[in-house]
Protein backbone atom coordinates (compact mmCIF):
# COMPACT_ATOMS: atom_id res chain seq x y z
CA UNK A 1 0.00 0.00 0.00
CA UNK A 2 1.31 3.42 -1.20
CA UNK A 3 2.93 5.62 1.89
CA UNK A 4 0.71 8.41 0.21
CA UNK A 5 -2.66 6.46 1.04
CA UNK A 6 -4.63 9.21 2.24
CA UNK A 7 -7.33 7.24 3.53
CA UNK A 8 -8.65 6.76 7.56
CA UNK A 9 -10.73 4.32 8.52
CA UNK A 10 -12.74 5.10 11.80
CA UNK A 11 -14.44 2.38 13.47
CA UNK A 12 -17.72 3.31 15.91
CA UNK A 13 -20.17 6.19 15.02
CA UNK A 14 -20.51 7.77 18.38
CA UNK A 15 -19.48 10.73 19.90
CA UNK A 16 -15.60 10.54 19.96
CA UNK A 17 -15.85 8.54 15.96
CA UNK A 18 -17.47 11.42 14.61
CA UNK A 19 -15.09 14.08 16.14
CA UNK A 20 -12.65 12.18 14.46
CA UNK A 21 -14.24 11.58 10.97
CA UNK A 22 -14.84 15.31 10.79
CA UNK A 23 -12.01 16.41 11.72
CA UNK A 24 -9.56 13.97 9.66
CA UNK A 25 -11.78 14.74 6.74
CA UNK A 26 -11.57 18.59 7.72
CA UNK A 27 -7.70 18.25 6.76
CA UNK A 28 -7.95 16.41 3.58
CA UNK A 29 -8.36 12.91 4.65
CA UNK A 30 -10.63 10.24 2.92
CA UNK A 31 -12.58 9.21 5.95
CA UNK A 32 -14.72 5.94 6.49
CA UNK A 33 -16.71 5.05 9.52
CA UNK A 34 -17.95 1.82 10.00
CA UNK A 35 -20.64 1.59 12.58
CA UNK A 36 -22.67 -1.56 13.65
CA UNK A 37 -25.73 -0.02 14.17
CA UNK A 38 -28.63 0.84 11.61
CA UNK A 39 -28.53 4.33 13.60
CA UNK A 40 -24.89 6.23 14.31
CA UNK A 41 -24.50 7.52 17.98
CA UNK A 42 -26.89 5.75 19.98
CA UNK A 43 -25.35 6.51 23.19
CA UNK A 44 -25.92 10.26 22.53
CA UNK A 45 -29.41 9.26 21.62
CA UNK A 46 -30.20 7.96 25.09
CA UNK A 47 -27.82 10.31 27.10
CA UNK A 48 -29.47 13.02 30.08
CA UNK A 49 -32.43 11.01 29.44
CA UNK A 50 -32.78 11.74 25.86
CA UNK A 51 -32.18 15.57 26.71
CA UNK A 52 -28.28 15.15 26.11
CA UNK A 53 -25.95 16.94 28.91
CA UNK A 54 -23.16 17.33 25.59
CA UNK A 55 -20.73 18.87 28.30
CA UNK A 56 -19.98 21.09 30.96
CA UNK A 57 -19.71 24.70 31.50
CA UNK A 58 -16.90 24.78 34.00
CA UNK A 59 -13.51 25.75 33.07
CA UNK A 60 -10.85 23.63 31.78
CA UNK A 61 -9.03 23.05 35.17
CA UNK A 62 -12.48 22.38 36.91
CA UNK A 63 -13.29 19.95 34.10
CA UNK A 64 -9.98 18.35 34.09
CA UNK A 65 -10.33 17.73 38.26
CA UNK A 66 -13.21 15.49 37.83
CA UNK A 67 -11.02 12.72 36.58
CA UNK A 68 -8.75 10.28 38.69
CA UNK A 69 -5.57 11.75 38.43
CA UNK A 70 -4.00 9.29 35.82
CA UNK A 71 -6.69 10.17 33.67
CA UNK A 72 -6.99 14.23 34.69
CA UNK A 73 -2.50 13.88 33.43
CA UNK A 74 -3.76 11.64 30.10
CA UNK A 75 -7.00 14.16 29.20
CA UNK A 76 -5.35 17.48 29.74
CA UNK A 77 -3.91 18.26 26.07
CA UNK A 78 -7.15 16.81 24.59
CA UNK A 79 -9.43 19.31 27.03
CA UNK A 80 -7.21 22.23 25.94
CA UNK A 81 -7.09 20.87 22.01
CA UNK A 82 -10.64 20.83 22.24
CA UNK A 83 -12.52 22.94 24.44
CA UNK A 84 -16.41 22.76 25.76
CA UNK A 85 -16.16 26.31 23.70
CA UNK A 86 -15.34 24.85 20.90
CA UNK A 87 -17.86 22.25 21.23
CA UNK A 88 -20.74 24.62 21.53
CA UNK A 89 -19.77 26.60 18.82
CA UNK A 90 -19.34 23.93 16.62
CA UNK A 91 -22.83 22.77 17.44
CA UNK A 92 -24.25 26.44 17.13
CA UNK A 93 -22.90 26.55 13.75
CA UNK A 94 -25.05 23.88 12.40
CA UNK A 95 -27.73 25.61 14.28
CA UNK A 96 -27.96 24.07 18.14
CA UNK A 97 -28.55 26.34 20.53
CA UNK A 98 -27.91 25.13 24.25
CA UNK A 99 -27.85 26.21 27.83
CA UNK A 100 -25.98 25.59 30.68
CA UNK A 101 -27.84 25.07 34.01
CA UNK A 102 -26.88 26.28 37.37
CA UNK A 103 -24.43 23.38 38.23
CA UNK A 104 -23.05 23.52 35.19
CA UNK A 105 -24.57 21.07 32.73
CA UNK A 106 -24.77 21.74 28.96
CA UNK A 107 -27.98 21.17 27.27
CA UNK A 108 -29.89 21.67 23.94
CA UNK A 109 -32.21 24.70 24.54
CA UNK A 110 -34.63 21.70 22.29
CA UNK A 111 -33.37 19.46 24.77
CA UNK A 112 -33.62 16.72 22.12
CA UNK A 113 -30.65 14.48 21.79
CA UNK A 114 -31.31 13.91 17.86
CA UNK A 115 -30.39 17.52 17.42
CA UNK A 116 -26.85 17.25 18.33
CA UNK A 117 -26.28 13.92 16.39
CA UNK A 118 -28.19 15.23 13.37
CA UNK A 119 -25.50 18.27 13.33
CA UNK A 120 -22.91 15.70 13.90
CA UNK A 121 -23.83 13.65 11.13
CA UNK A 122 -23.96 17.02 9.27
CA UNK A 123 -20.58 18.29 9.64
CA UNK A 124 -19.35 14.77 8.57
CA UNK A 125 -21.19 14.63 5.37
CA UNK A 126 -20.72 17.97 4.55
CA UNK A 127 -16.97 16.91 4.43
CA UNK A 128 -17.57 13.98 2.26
CA UNK A 129 -17.32 11.20 5.07
CA UNK A 130 -18.49 7.82 4.12
CA UNK A 131 -20.68 7.13 7.32
CA UNK A 132 -21.42 2.87 6.53
CA UNK A 133 -24.17 1.92 9.32
CA UNK A 134 -24.98 -2.00 9.60
CA UNK A 135 -21.73 -2.70 8.68
CA UNK A 136 -19.81 -4.88 11.80
CA UNK A 137 -16.42 -4.73 12.36
CA UNK A 138 -14.99 -8.44 13.56
CA UNK A 139 -11.21 -8.02 13.51
CA UNK A 140 -8.47 -5.84 12.53
CA UNK A 141 -5.09 -7.09 11.77
CA UNK A 142 -1.95 -5.36 11.07
CA UNK A 143 0.24 -5.66 7.67
CA UNK A 144 3.95 -5.93 7.25
CA UNK A 145 3.55 -2.59 5.19
CA UNK A 146 2.21 -0.72 8.36
CA UNK A 147 -1.15 -0.68 6.87
CA UNK A 148 -4.19 -2.50 8.63
CA UNK A 149 -6.61 -4.37 7.37
CA UNK A 150 -10.30 -3.98 8.72
CA UNK A 151 -12.44 -7.28 8.46
CA UNK A 152 -16.44 -6.27 8.57
CA UNK A 153 -19.27 -8.79 7.44
CA UNK A 154 -19.02 -7.99 4.17
CA UNK A 155 -15.27 -6.87 3.02
CA UNK A 156 -12.15 -5.45 4.11
CA UNK A 157 -11.33 -2.23 4.17
CA UNK A 158 -7.48 -1.18 3.99
CA UNK A 159 -5.97 1.88 4.68
CA UNK A 160 -2.85 3.13 6.76
CA UNK A 161 -4.82 5.19 9.81
CA UNK A 162 -7.16 3.48 11.85
CA UNK A 163 -9.11 5.26 14.30
CA UNK A 164 -10.96 2.93 17.01
CA UNK A 165 -13.77 4.89 18.74
CA UNK A 166 -15.83 1.75 19.84
CA UNK A 167 -16.82 2.96 23.27
CA UNK A 168 -17.13 0.56 26.45
CA UNK A 169 -19.10 -2.47 27.61
CA UNK A 170 -21.96 -1.39 28.81
CA UNK A 171 -25.46 -0.93 27.72
CA UNK A 172 -24.29 -3.22 25.34
CA UNK A 173 -28.21 -3.08 23.19
CA UNK A 174 -26.63 -0.09 22.29
CA UNK A 175 -24.08 -1.61 20.38
CA UNK A 176 -20.97 -1.09 22.64
CA UNK A 177 -20.00 -4.79 23.12
CA UNK A 178 -16.28 -4.53 23.73
CA UNK A 179 -15.26 -5.39 21.02
CA UNK A 180 -11.96 -2.59 20.68
CA UNK A 181 -11.12 -4.29 23.56
CA UNK A 182 -10.21 -7.61 22.19
CA UNK A 183 -8.53 -6.57 19.04
CA UNK A 184 -6.43 -3.89 20.74
CA UNK A 185 -5.37 -6.66 22.87
CA UNK A 186 -4.70 -9.10 20.23
CA UNK A 187 -2.45 -6.02 18.44
CA UNK A 188 -0.31 -5.74 21.84
CA UNK A 189 -2.23 -3.60 23.85
CA UNK A 190 -3.00 -4.04 27.79
CA UNK A 191 -6.59 -3.61 28.56
CA UNK A 192 -7.27 -2.91 32.13
CA UNK A 193 -10.22 -4.50 33.60
CA UNK A 194 -13.90 -3.17 32.28
CA UNK A 195 -15.38 -2.17 35.64
CA UNK A 196 -19.04 -0.64 35.84
CA UNK A 197 -19.18 3.16 36.56
CA UNK A 198 -21.78 5.25 37.12
CA UNK A 199 -24.08 2.41 37.67
CA UNK A 200 -27.20 1.63 39.85
CA UNK A 201 -26.57 -0.96 42.97
CA UNK A 202 -28.54 -3.90 43.58
CA UNK A 203 -29.23 -3.94 47.66
CA UNK A 204 -29.78 -6.94 50.19
CA UNK A 205 -32.20 -6.24 51.75
CA UNK A 206 -34.04 -5.44 48.70
CA UNK A 207 -36.31 -1.94 49.85
CA UNK A 208 -39.67 -2.81 50.92
CA UNK A 209 -42.23 -2.22 48.15
CA UNK A 210 -43.66 0.50 49.94
CA UNK A 211 -40.22 2.70 49.61
CA UNK A 212 -39.33 1.91 45.69
CA UNK A 213 -39.88 5.72 43.78
CA UNK A 214 -38.44 7.56 46.84
CA UNK A 215 -36.45 10.28 46.45
CA UNK A 216 -33.55 11.23 48.83
CA UNK A 217 -32.57 14.74 48.45
CA UNK A 218 -29.68 16.31 49.85
CA UNK A 219 -28.37 13.38 51.86
CA UNK A 220 -24.67 11.85 51.21
CA UNK A 221 -24.62 8.37 50.69
CA UNK A 222 -21.72 6.47 51.91
CA UNK A 223 -20.60 2.85 50.49
CA UNK A 224 -19.04 1.30 53.91
CA UNK A 225 -16.52 -1.53 52.70
CA UNK A 226 -15.98 -3.75 55.92
CA UNK A 227 -13.46 -6.60 55.83
CA UNK A 228 -15.21 -9.51 56.51
CA UNK A 229 -12.30 -11.71 58.76
CA UNK A 230 -11.19 -8.27 61.12
CA UNK A 231 -14.18 -6.96 60.61
CA UNK A 232 -12.57 -3.30 59.65
CA UNK A 233 -14.89 -0.62 58.11
CA UNK A 234 -13.51 1.91 55.99
CA UNK A 235 -15.43 4.95 54.16
CA UNK A 236 -14.80 3.75 50.33
CA UNK A 237 -16.69 6.48 49.15
CA UNK A 238 -18.69 9.29 49.63
CA UNK A 239 -21.13 11.27 47.28
CA UNK A 240 -23.52 14.17 48.36
CA UNK A 241 -26.41 14.43 46.12
CA UNK A 242 -29.41 13.17 45.60
CA UNK A 243 -30.73 9.21 45.77
CA UNK A 244 -33.16 7.33 44.06
CA UNK A 245 -34.71 4.17 46.14
CA UNK A 246 -35.87 1.81 43.37
CA UNK A 247 -37.18 -2.04 43.20
CA UNK A 248 -33.52 -3.47 43.14
CA UNK A 249 -31.76 -1.02 45.22
CA UNK A 250 -30.47 2.43 44.54
CA UNK A 251 -29.99 4.57 41.79
CA UNK A 252 -29.86 8.45 40.85
CA UNK A 253 -26.94 10.35 41.62
CA UNK A 254 -25.35 9.77 44.54
CA UNK A 255 -25.42 5.55 43.58
CA UNK A 256 -24.30 6.16 40.50
CA UNK A 257 -21.37 8.04 41.68
CA UNK A 258 -20.05 5.68 44.64
CA UNK A 259 -20.84 2.60 42.57
CA UNK A 260 -17.25 2.19 40.96
CA UNK A 261 -15.55 2.82 44.48
CA UNK A 262 -18.34 0.27 45.61
CA UNK A 263 -17.68 -2.45 42.91
CA UNK A 264 -13.75 -1.78 43.35
CA UNK A 265 -13.88 -2.90 47.35
CA UNK A 266 -16.30 -5.75 46.92
CA UNK A 267 -13.67 -7.07 44.28
CA UNK A 268 -11.53 -6.73 46.98
CA UNK A 269 -13.64 -9.65 49.20
CA UNK A 270 -15.06 -6.58 51.33
CA UNK A 271 -18.48 -6.56 52.38
CA UNK A 272 -19.87 -3.39 50.99
CA UNK A 273 -22.79 -1.59 52.88
CA UNK A 274 -24.47 1.66 51.30
CA UNK A 275 -25.06 4.26 54.29
CA UNK A 276 -27.00 7.27 53.75
CA UNK A 277 -26.25 10.41 56.25
CA UNK A 278 -29.56 12.63 55.74
CA UNK A 279 -28.01 15.30 57.15
CA UNK A 280 -24.20 15.72 55.92
CA UNK A 281 -23.69 19.67 56.66
CA UNK A 282 -24.42 18.90 60.02
CA UNK A 283 -21.97 16.60 63.02
CA UNK A 284 -23.66 14.03 64.67
CA UNK A 285 -23.32 16.57 67.88
CA UNK A 286 -24.99 19.38 65.97
CA UNK A 287 -27.86 16.81 65.00
CA UNK A 288 -28.36 15.88 68.90
CA UNK A 289 -28.80 19.47 69.52
CA UNK A 290 -31.02 19.67 66.68
CA UNK A 291 -33.38 17.10 68.41
CA UNK A 292 -33.04 18.89 71.83
CA UNK A 293 -34.40 22.19 70.48
CA UNK A 294 -37.35 20.45 68.61
CA UNK A 295 -38.01 18.48 71.50
CA UNK A 296 -38.20 21.67 73.67
CA UNK A 297 -40.37 23.30 70.77
CA UNK A 298 -43.52 20.64 70.19
CA UNK A 299 -43.01 18.61 73.79
CA UNK A 300 -46.22 16.60 73.22
CA UNK A 301 -45.40 16.01 69.55
CA UNK A 302 -45.32 12.59 68.47
CA UNK A 303 -41.78 11.03 67.76
CA UNK A 304 -43.11 9.66 64.49
CA UNK A 305 -44.57 12.81 63.16
CA UNK A 306 -41.10 14.52 63.56
CA UNK A 307 -39.13 11.91 61.83
CA UNK A 308 -41.98 12.08 58.61
CA UNK A 309 -41.22 15.57 58.70
CA UNK A 310 -37.33 15.36 58.74
CA UNK A 311 -37.00 12.19 56.27
CA UNK A 312 -38.70 11.01 53.54
CA UNK A 313 -41.93 9.65 55.26
CA UNK A 314 -41.73 6.51 53.42
CA UNK A 315 -38.63 5.81 55.38
CA UNK A 316 -39.45 7.43 58.91
CA UNK A 317 -40.92 4.53 60.59
CA UNK A 318 -37.34 2.10 59.68
CA UNK A 319 -36.01 5.15 61.16
CA UNK A 320 -37.25 4.56 64.62
CA UNK A 321 -36.76 0.16 64.08
CA UNK A 322 -33.44 1.08 63.36
CA UNK A 323 -33.08 3.40 66.58
CA UNK A 324 -34.98 1.03 68.60
CA UNK A 325 -37.78 3.61 69.19
CA UNK A 326 -40.87 2.90 70.15
CA UNK A 327 -42.89 4.86 67.08
CA UNK A 328 -45.88 5.99 69.85
CA UNK A 329 -43.12 7.91 72.10
CA UNK A 330 -43.52 11.63 72.61
CA UNK A 331 -40.89 14.12 72.13
CA UNK A 332 -40.71 14.66 75.76
CA UNK A 333 -40.61 10.60 76.59
CA UNK A 334 -37.22 10.30 74.83
CA UNK A 335 -34.41 9.88 77.14
CA UNK A 336 -30.84 11.16 76.26
CA UNK A 337 -29.65 8.07 74.94
CA UNK A 338 -32.57 7.45 72.57
CA UNK A 339 -32.05 11.02 71.67
CA UNK A 340 -28.19 10.31 70.74
CA UNK A 341 -29.11 6.77 68.70
CA UNK A 342 -31.56 8.43 67.06
CA UNK A 343 -28.93 10.79 65.72
CA UNK A 344 -26.56 8.65 64.60
CA UNK A 345 -29.19 7.04 62.86
CA UNK A 346 -30.00 10.04 61.28
CA UNK A 347 -26.24 10.74 60.44
CA UNK A 348 -25.63 6.63 59.00
CA UNK A 349 -28.77 4.83 58.06
CA UNK A 350 -27.56 1.30 56.77
CA UNK A 351 -29.83 0.46 53.67
CA UNK A 352 -28.51 -2.65 53.00
CA UNK A 353 -25.69 -4.37 51.76
CA UNK A 354 -24.67 -4.56 48.37
CA UNK A 355 -25.22 -7.56 46.00
CA UNK A 356 -24.22 -6.55 42.39
CA UNK A 357 -23.31 -3.15 40.49
CA UNK A 358 -23.96 -4.27 37.08
CA UNK A 359 -21.62 -3.74 34.04
CA UNK A 360 -24.61 -3.40 31.43
CA UNK A 361 -26.24 -0.94 33.74
CA UNK A 362 -23.38 1.43 33.84
CA UNK A 363 -23.45 5.20 31.99
CA UNK A 364 -19.84 4.57 31.41
CA UNK A 365 -17.03 2.04 31.45
CA UNK A 366 -14.34 2.27 33.75
CA UNK A 367 -11.35 0.62 32.63
CA UNK A 368 -10.36 0.15 28.78
CA UNK A 369 -7.14 0.65 26.35
CA UNK A 370 -4.07 1.06 29.47
CA UNK A 371 -2.97 4.96 29.28
CA UNK A 372 0.34 4.29 29.63
CA UNK A 373 0.11 2.88 25.92
CA UNK A 374 -1.67 6.29 24.30
CA UNK A 375 0.18 9.25 23.53
CA UNK A 376 -1.88 11.59 25.10
CA UNK A 377 -0.88 14.26 22.18
CA UNK A 378 -2.00 12.04 19.48
CA UNK A 379 -4.41 9.55 20.80
CA UNK A 380 -1.84 7.32 19.00
CA UNK A 381 -1.14 3.78 20.27
CA UNK A 382 2.78 3.79 20.88
CA UNK A 383 2.50 -0.24 20.44
CA UNK A 384 1.05 -0.11 16.62
CA UNK A 385 2.08 3.22 14.22
CA UNK A 386 -1.17 4.21 11.87
CA UNK A 387 -3.59 3.21 15.00
CA UNK A 388 -5.68 5.56 17.08
CA UNK A 389 -7.68 5.40 20.25
CA UNK A 390 -10.37 7.49 21.62
CA UNK A 391 -13.48 7.93 23.68
CA UNK A 392 -14.84 5.09 26.80
CA UNK A 393 -12.77 2.77 24.98
CA UNK A 394 -9.93 4.10 26.46
CA UNK A 395 -9.52 3.71 30.69
CA UNK A 396 -11.23 6.77 31.62
CA UNK A 397 -14.34 7.77 33.35
CA UNK A 398 -15.60 10.75 34.72
CA UNK A 399 -18.53 11.41 36.94
CA UNK A 400 -21.96 12.73 35.69
CA UNK A 401 -21.96 16.49 34.16
CA UNK A 402 -21.59 16.31 30.49
CA UNK A 403 -17.66 15.47 31.19
CA UNK A 404 -18.10 11.48 29.91
CA UNK A 405 -18.88 13.20 26.26
CA UNK A 406 -16.36 16.19 26.46
CA UNK A 407 -13.57 13.32 27.19
CA UNK A 408 -14.95 11.49 23.86
CA UNK A 409 -15.18 14.79 21.91
CA UNK A 410 -12.06 15.82 22.93
CA UNK A 411 -10.20 12.80 22.45
CA UNK A 412 -12.10 12.17 19.45
CA UNK A 413 -10.68 15.41 18.15
CA UNK A 414 -7.11 15.15 18.79
CA UNK A 415 -6.90 11.39 17.18
CA UNK A 416 -8.59 13.26 13.94
CA UNK A 417 -6.39 15.81 13.59
CA UNK A 418 -3.10 13.47 14.19
CA UNK A 419 -4.54 10.40 11.64
CA UNK A 420 -5.53 13.62 8.95
CA UNK A 421 -2.55 15.39 9.81
CA UNK A 422 0.04 12.32 9.14
CA UNK A 423 -1.68 12.17 5.65
CA UNK A 424 -1.16 15.91 4.74
CA UNK A 425 2.39 15.39 5.70
CA UNK A 426 2.48 12.44 3.40
CA UNK A 427 1.31 14.11 0.83
C1 LIG B 1 -27.93 5.91 29.62
C2 LIG B 1 -26.72 6.75 29.41
C3 LIG B 1 -26.79 8.13 29.61
C4 LIG B 1 -25.65 8.91 29.44
N1 LIG B 1 -25.75 10.25 29.61
C5 LIG B 1 -24.66 11.03 29.44
C6 LIG B 1 -24.77 12.43 29.51
O1 LIG B 1 -25.86 12.99 29.64
N2 LIG B 1 -23.61 13.17 29.41
C7 LIG B 1 -22.38 12.58 29.20
O2 LIG B 1 -21.38 13.28 29.13
N3 LIG B 1 -22.28 11.24 29.07
C8 LIG B 1 -23.38 10.47 29.16
N4 LIG B 1 -23.28 9.12 29.00
C9 LIG B 1 -21.96 8.55 28.64
C10 LIG B 1 -21.63 8.86 27.17
O3 LIG B 1 -22.79 8.60 26.39
C11 LIG B 1 -20.47 8.01 26.67
O4 LIG B 1 -19.39 8.13 27.54
C12 LIG B 1 -20.06 8.46 25.27
O5 LIG B 1 -21.15 8.33 24.39
C13 LIG B 1 -18.89 7.63 24.76
O6 LIG B 1 -18.65 7.99 23.43
P1 LIG B 1 -17.81 7.04 22.47
O7 LIG B 1 -17.87 7.65 21.13
O8 LIG B 1 -16.49 6.75 23.06
O9 LIG B 1 -18.59 5.66 22.48
P2 LIG B 1 -20.07 5.36 21.98
O10 LIG B 1 -20.90 6.58 21.96
O11 LIG B 1 -20.52 4.23 22.83
O12 LIG B 1 -19.88 4.91 20.47
C14 LIG B 1 -19.25 3.70 20.11
C15 LIG B 1 -19.81 3.28 18.78
O13 LIG B 1 -19.05 2.18 18.28
C16 LIG B 1 -19.93 1.25 17.68
N5 LIG B 1 -19.32 -0.08 17.65
C17 LIG B 1 -18.99 -0.85 18.71
N6 LIG B 1 -18.47 -2.01 18.27
C18 LIG B 1 -18.46 -1.96 16.92
C19 LIG B 1 -18.05 -2.87 15.90
N7 LIG B 1 -17.59 -4.09 16.19
N8 LIG B 1 -18.17 -2.49 14.61
C20 LIG B 1 -18.69 -1.27 14.28
N9 LIG B 1 -19.11 -0.37 15.21
C21 LIG B 1 -18.99 -0.72 16.52
C22 LIG B 1 -21.15 1.31 18.59
O14 LIG B 1 -22.30 0.78 17.94
C23 LIG B 1 -21.25 2.80 18.87
O15 LIG B 1 -22.04 3.46 17.91
C24 LIG B 1 -24.41 8.30 29.11
C25 LIG B 1 -24.35 6.94 28.88
C26 LIG B 1 -25.49 6.17 29.01
C27 LIG B 1 -25.41 4.70 28.74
Amino acid sequence: MSKNDNTVTVIGAGAAGLLAAWRASALGARVTVLEKNPKPAIKILISGGGKCNITNASDFRTMLKQFATAEERFLRYSFHEFTNVQLLELLRNEGVETYARENGKVFPVSHDAEEVVNALMKMVQRNGVTVRLQTPVKEIFANPDGSYNVQTNRDIVRSRRVIVATGGASYQKTGTTGDGYRWLRSLGHSIVQPRPALAPIMLNPVPPAAWQGTPVRDGALLAVAEDTVTGAAETAAQWNGDLLITHFGLSGPAALEVSHHAFVAMEKGKRVTMVIDFFPERTADQMEEWLRTKIEEHPSRSLLTLTEQTVPQRLAEFILVTAGIPFITRLNQITRSQRRTLAMVLKRCPLGTVTGIPLDRGEVTAGGVSLSEIDPTTMGSKVRPGLFVCGELLDVAGPVGGYNLQAAFSTGYVAGTSAGTMISQAD
